[in-house]
């Protein structure tokens, strides 16, 4: 699949607040990078 994410192959992140793998969501497409943390809820307990 060129130029674009394979959905069966989503990259995936380990959330170091719970500890659990979280997957690319499209919301993220533009800042996975940057996305450290599973939801927002992780991400205020995080900082
Ligand atoms: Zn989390």
């Amino acid at each position: 699949m060129p130029g674009g994410v394979a959905k069966r192959d989503l990259p995936t992140k380990t959330c170091p607040v719970c500890q659990r793998p979280f997957a690319w969501r499209k919301k993220w497409e533009r800042d996975w990078e940057n996305v450290l943390y599973c939801s927002d809820r992780c991400r205020r307990k995080g900082k």
